[in-house]
């Protein structure tokens, strides 16, 4: 045999690099589906089904297309985890080369080259294609930053002028880079108006018979396999695309940051699961929001705002990842050593805000950013949750979890665990942003104006206590100077009185 290419799970596209120059009579191709890949984080069944069921799709087009692949179903062999399923592999067929397109996971690149290392055989590692910005670009990008801190805002706009993306000869369309501030309404009292329901997927059979096999094999893991909604092929993908642009981006940018009671989707695109396991193409996703700009069907600041996300922030933090691991497995600058309350896995809190949004996550294996980076993110950095048991929970409960994007955004954005080194800030806040940009605090037991007391809001509190104890370090920063101002004008025993009740709270973290 001359390849033996290895597809991943969330490799699945015909344009994977690995399958060019596919050759049946000489290649063979192996797919895998093992225990330890839904197991070393306590994975949600959503996500364990999505993964399952487009896989299992996407071997079908390969049969379709009479590419010879060996397919291992979990519940048809004994191999606990992909380098085992290789090793097999490796020793059955004795291919000349190990193939396959550049992992997502770092985890995963180092069984990679362990097991090919161990058997003598040469590993052919391809760079991927599905991204807009190579990790060898990006590493060049990042050592010609001054600054030791590396700005999203700056790489993104140099992704525009490389790919002429909203751009009006040498400058971008509307003549700003940027229409953030555009982009943080509210919604105000009456909520969320004319907000089409999303496109919502009917499982096949074969996505049946997963749900069937995930429900048998993981009963104790999170989520709930009532309804699987999620597009798994390319074709469900490319509709969901075609609805979102149509009825979503219009209102997307105004009401990116905005959050309702039981109104876990609003205007939200969902595509990120599709994307992530290559159903769809960074760059047609990109296109379709262009275009729809272009013919006057959505507002530039609902088109940047989307395209930002794309373009700038899922390329960026994948750079990022490439370019931090291993260490940003590990970092934490803060220190934070405090266990998950129990009720992360049950969404059981007093606290509103915290309730809907991992009560939302563990039922649909979905929230939005900001309800990942200002609620749930926010508290655990407030409450010194540990980053890496954060992190886990991260990759286990939500649909589009990927390390190499989930990580970043927990440990570098919302945990400030590496430093700051992307982030020009601690995303930290009190409960009155959870109220301005939401209705929770109207159906919560407690008052995001109160410090102290039964009533206070445990954010409002936290956020406090986290102002006084890390004084200095914000104060040196331009962005934060002016929160530690107020630290600054209180008396000693306002202070004291914060921290005693800060650490109350803490203690009672399980009730709260
Ligand atoms: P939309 O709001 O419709 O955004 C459009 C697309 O932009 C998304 O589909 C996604 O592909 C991309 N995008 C938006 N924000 C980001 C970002 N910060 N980083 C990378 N891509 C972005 N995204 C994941 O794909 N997987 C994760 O595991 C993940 N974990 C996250 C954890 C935290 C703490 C935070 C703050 C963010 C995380 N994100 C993750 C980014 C973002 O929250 C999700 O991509 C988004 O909520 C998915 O929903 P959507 O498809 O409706 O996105
Ligand atoms: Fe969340 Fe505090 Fe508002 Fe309650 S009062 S919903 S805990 S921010």
């Amino acid at each position: 045999m001359r390849n033996l290419i290895v597809i991943l799970g969330d490799q699945l596209t015909l344009d994977n690099p690995a399958l060019q120059a596919f050759d049946p009579s000489q290649d063979h191709i192996v797919m895998a589906e093992v225990m330890q890949e839904s197991t070393h984080v306590w994975s949600h069944k959503q996500r364990i089904t999505l993964f399952l069921s487009a896989m299992r799709h996407f071997a079908d087009t390969l049969q379709a297309r009479h590419f010879p692949l060996t397919y291992f179903k979990l519940d048809a062999h004994d191999h606990p985890d992909l380098a085992a399923v290789w090793q097999a592999m490796l020793q059955q067929h004795k291919p000349d080369v190990l193939r396959v397109c550049e992992p997502g996971d770092w985890r995963v690149l180092q069984a990679l080259q362990t097991t090919a290392k161990k058997h003598h055989v040469a590993l052919e590692i391809l760079q991927d294609t599905h991204y807009m910005c190579s990790i060898p670009q990006f590493q060049r990008w990042a050592e010609r930053q001054k600054n030791t801190s590396l700005r999203m805002e700056n790489f993104y706009r140099g992704m525009r002028k490389k790919y002429k993306l909203l751009m009006k000869g040498d400058a971008p369309a509307g003549g700003d880079w940027n229409y953030d501030k555009e982009n943080r309404q509210h919604l105000g009292k009456d909520g969320p108006q004319k907000l089409e329901p999303p496109l919502r997927f009917v499982p096949d059979p074969l996505t049946l018979s997963v749900i069937a096999l995930v429900k048998k094999r993981f009963p104790e893991h999170p989520g709930q396999l009532d309804e699987f909604p999620w597009p798994v092929t390319r074709p469900q993908a490319l509709k969901l695309l075609t609805h979102f642009i149509a009825e979503k981006l219009p209102q997307f940018g105004t009401y990116q940051d905005a959050m309702w009671q039981d109104s876990p989707y609003l205007w939200h695109s969902l595509l990120a699961s599709a994307l992530n396991l290559k159903l769809l193409n960074p760059r047609e996703v990109i296109d379709a929001a262009e275009q729809a700009y272009q013919q006057g069907l959505a507002p530039l600041a609902s088109v940047e705002g989307f395209i930002r996300q794309i373009l700038g922030w899922r390329e960026f933090v994948r750079g990022v990842y490439w370019l931090e691991m291993p260490a940003l497995k590990s970092a934490n600058f803060f220190k934070h050593q405090r266990d998950l309350p129990t009720w992360f896995w049950t969404g059981q809190t007093q606290m509103q805000c915290l309730s809907q949004c991992i009560g939302q996550t563990l039922e649909t294996g979905y929230a939005h950013h900001i309800q990942r980076l200002m609620v749930i993110g926010l508290f655990s950095t407030l409450a010194g949750l540990s980053p890496q048991q954060v992190a886990d929970w991260f990759l286990a409960v939500y649909v589009d979890a990927v390390e190499w994007v989930e990580l970043p955004n927990v440990a570098g954005m919302a945990l400030y665990a590496n430093g700051g080194r992307f982030t020009s800030k601690p995303y930290v806040a009190s409960g009155a942003y959870i109220q301005r940009m939401s209705n929770y605090c109207a159906h919560c037991r407690y008052d995001p104006k109160l410090k102290i007391g039964d009533a206070a809001c445990p954010f409002t509190t936290l956020y406090w206590a986290f102002l006084i104890k890390h004084e200095s370090l914000l104060a040196e920063n331009q962005r934060t100077r002016l929160m530690v101002q107020h630290v600054a004008k209180m008396t000693a025993s306002e202070q004291s009185a914060i921290k005693v009740f800060a650490r109350q709270r803490l203690k009672q973290i399980e009730q709260l």
